[in-house]
């Protein structure tokens, strides 16, 4: 890890890699923050900066021995400790080692990741997962070898909170007497969680949040989203690259349920069997899911009910703007006293009816088929 591949803190990078060229690296430091303000990275391309043996002024090179092992989170004096817990292939005993697979994949992928991902990654989903007794007795052995290669044995503890009492003791111990050239890096998020004992002989490095401007032109530069989105979504994500990772998708979630739901409508609307049919084959699609189906009548549910608030109270609860608003305007008309309750009762079914695991395809199709009929049910006034 490359401090430039780091999502901004340009000031935090700069300290830290002062401190690697002035020689005051100290043995034991706490990187604190959220995980979405980069506290791993940071702490992974500082560890790669102090062993590398070609180091540039404001990076690591890269391409040397020792870079090229932590670019694949496998060097052998680096080692890495983290939450497990049992699962269906570890049964007793949890070490990091059993899943060192697993956490060179998930930061290669991008060591922007939090515990949640971290244990549906391990398939732990449904339970805790601590840094265990074990685990520090394996973490003492480890250290007390000589380096191999690296002037510096570094050990990284990524979220130290989840150390228990008896594993922070033990771990005490080698941040008190450290065995030669040994850096411990803790990283947590929440201070008060750990042992006083720990924090008190650590050097705390605060992670702030991330810059927006840096997190906008994040988006702009490798994600290719265009600027006016990348500045909302900047502001929506807090500092948090991993919360604006999550509103991200769920935006483009946003834009692929309303192109959806508008060949939907159009094809019901014009009664339309073979366009119906493409169109369930596209709501069936693999990659889209039970989940994503039910958020997607969810999305059609809410669709509905803006239109009747429009027809009805004269608002809009702006909800929907754009594209999506230009449409509503239009499709608005078309949800009235005279279907509104057939159309919700379909939708409600149909969510039920996923849920109970009915076979999509059958499912949607016969929505459509419906709908067809309800979209041309005619809005009547009321004679007396
Ligand atoms: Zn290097």
């Amino acid at each position: 890890m490359l401090f430039k591949e780091i999502i901004g803190q340009e000031k935090l990078k700069k300290r830290l890699i002062q401190t690697v060229n002035e020689g005051r690296i100290s043995h034991a430091q706490l990187f604190l923050g959220k995980s979405g303000f980069g506290t791993l990275p940071l702490a992974i391309a500082y560890i790669q900066y102090i062993n590398c043996t070609n180091k540039q002024e404001s990076d690591s090179c890269g391409t040397c021995n020792s870079c090229l092992k932590l670019n694949k989170l496998s060097h052998p004096d680096v080692h890495f400790s983290f939450p497990v817990s049992t699962n269906s292939r570890v049964k007793t005993k949890a070490l990091s080692d059993d899943f060192l697979h697993s956490w060179r994949e998930i930061n290669l992928e991008s060591p922007y990741f939090d515990l949640n991902d971290w244990h549906r990654k391990i398939d732990i989903e449904q339970k805790q997962s601590l840094i265990n007794v074990h685990e520090s007795q394996e973490l003492i052995k480890k250290l007390n070898l000589k380096p191999y290669e690296a002037e510096f044995k570094v050990l990284l503890v990524w979220k130290a909170e989840h150390l228990n009492v008896q594993a922070s003791n033990k771990l005490l111990k080698l941040i008190e007497e450290p065995t030669g050239k040994t850096i411990i890096i803790l990283i947590a998020e929440d201070e008060e969680a750990l042992l006083k004992t720990i924090t008190s002989r650590t050097q705390l490095i605060r992670v702030p949040l991330i810059e927006k401007e840096a997190l906008s032109s994040y988006l702009v530069q490798e994600m290719e989203i265009d600027s006016e989105k990348a500045q909302q979504l900047a502001i929506l994500a807090e500092g948090d690259a991993i919360l604006m990772r999550t509103k991200m998708n769920h935006s483009e979630e946003q834009d692929f349920f309303f192109q959806l739901f508008v060949t939907w409508m159009r094809a019901c609307y014009e009664a339309n069997i073979e366009k119906m049919h493409t169109w369930v084959e596209q709501i069936s699609e693999r990659k889209v899911g039970r989940e994503k189906q039910k958020r997607f009548l969810e999305y059609a549910l809410e669709v509905m009910r803006e239109g009747m608030i429009r027809n009805y109270v004269g608002k809009d609860l702006q909800r929907f703007e754009g594209a999506e608003g230009k449409f509503m305007l239009k499709f608005a008309p078309f949800v009235h006293e005279n279907n509104v309750f057939g159309i919700m009762e379909l939708l409600n079914e149909a969510h039920h009816n996923i849920s109970r695991n009915a076979y999509a395809k059958i499912l949607f199709m016969d929505m459509s088929m419906k709908f067809a009929n309800l979209l041309r049910v005619k809005k009547r006034t009321f004679v007396s």
